[in-house]
């Protein structure tokens, strides 16, 4: 649906009553992506990162993290996982560890497409164009990586080792791998202006995302931004629902860090256009290890219950489970393998 700038700003107003926005992203969610929700299993495999996010609790150099990595054995166990709780994507997301270059990601890749045969995400950050391509052969459907704000002298702020111009020329590069790409941001992060916002959400129906994930900035006191205000829960949601009004059928998660900031935070977000969750089927001893920002939830329960969980919210929003391995609804050539 088109909206121009100047009506997704009036949209992102605090001032406006969101209700009528709410009602309308839920509409075109249900009549374009229907009422399944897709789970898609995370496993945080590394928290080892060799960049310095402001923003991240798990940046380099932050002595307070308590350092982990998971063995081939290990993230193929998770996958393992995810088959028996009937999940059908896996999502492999880390920090940028040089320990897990391209070709050991491969591998890993490759072995679990053979056993298991599931959809699989990465989040592994920055690479270069053949390794992408090497990743992409290997057995990686999806790749998502967040350029965290459109707005140029914000991102250099926030990430002050990465380049603006790389992040973007990255997205380039997947899509021409074939991926099914995603991307996403932060909302309420200091000194982000609606105006900066509504250039997200443009920029998401321009670079034609299969999948984009918004989540509320949550400062972290180990953190340079400590002490810094929180995003609030109803910005992240305005721009869940926009972003679905805008883009139409793209897969939208309820993330993680909307349930961290309020209990119902998810349930919340599936009812203003969201149709994807992110239940973690990472090892218990890890979980609260991959902190990158304070109060995540659904670090101490075992994945069983995160999948009775997200079943029994489903059940209570009157939602069920997708049943497929939830591809792209874009246009590109999706490739269950
Ligand atoms: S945001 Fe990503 S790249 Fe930046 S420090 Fe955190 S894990 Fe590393």
């Amino acid at each position: 649906m088109n909206m121009n700038r100047e009506e997704i700003i009036a949209a992102l107003s605090p001032d406006k009553d969101p209700a009528e926005l709410f009602a309308l992203a839920d509409k075109v969610r249900r009549e374009n992506v229907g009422d399944a929700v897709h789970l898609r299993g995370l496993i945080e495999f590394s928290n080892h990162c060799r960049r310095r996010c402001y923003y991240c609790g798990i940046r380099a150099g932050n002595a307070r993290v308590r350092r982990y990595r998971l063995s081939p054995e290990q993230i193929l166990d998770c996958a393992r996982t995810a088959v028996r709780l009937n999940y059908k994507t896996i999502v492999m997301q880390s920090g940028e560890d040089p320990h897990y270059d391209p070709k050991a990601l491969a591998s890993i890749l490759e072995a679990v497409k053979t056993e298991t045969g599931l959809a699989i995400t990465l989040s592994v950050g920055e690479h270069s164009r053949e390794d992408y391509k090497l990743l992409r052969a290997a057995g990686a459907d999806r790749f998502l990586l967040r350029f965290e704000t459109s707005d140029r002298r914000l991102f250099s702020m926030l990430k002050p080792d990465s380049d603006y111009d790389t992040r973007f020329r990255c997205l380039a590069w997947l899509k021409e791998a074939g991926f099914q790409v995603g991307s996403g941001v932060m909302s309420g992060l200091p000194g982000q202006s609606l105006e900066s916002m509504a250039d997200d959400i443009l920029l998401f129906k321009e670079l034609e995302l299969d999948m984009v994930g918004i989540g509320p900035f949550i400062a972290n006191p180990d953190t340079p931004m400590a002490g810094a205000h929180n995003g609030t829960l109803e910005a992240a949601l305005r721009m869940v629902a926009l972003t679905r009004i805008v883009t139409v059928n793209t897969h939208i998660p309820a993330t993680t860090a909307m349930g961290s900031i309020d209990p119902k935070g998810r349930q919340k977000a599936l009812r203003c256009g969201a149709n994807v969750l992110m239940p973690n089927i990472s090892p218990a001893e890890h979980r609260s290890d991959y902190s990158l920002y304070p109060g995540k939830i659904c670090v101490s329960e075992a994945p069983e219950d995160c999948a009775g969980c997200m079943d029994a919210m489903l059940k209570n929003l009157g939602r069920a489970r997708a049943e497929g391995f939830g591809h792209s609804l874009k246009s590109i050539e999706a490739s269950p393998r």
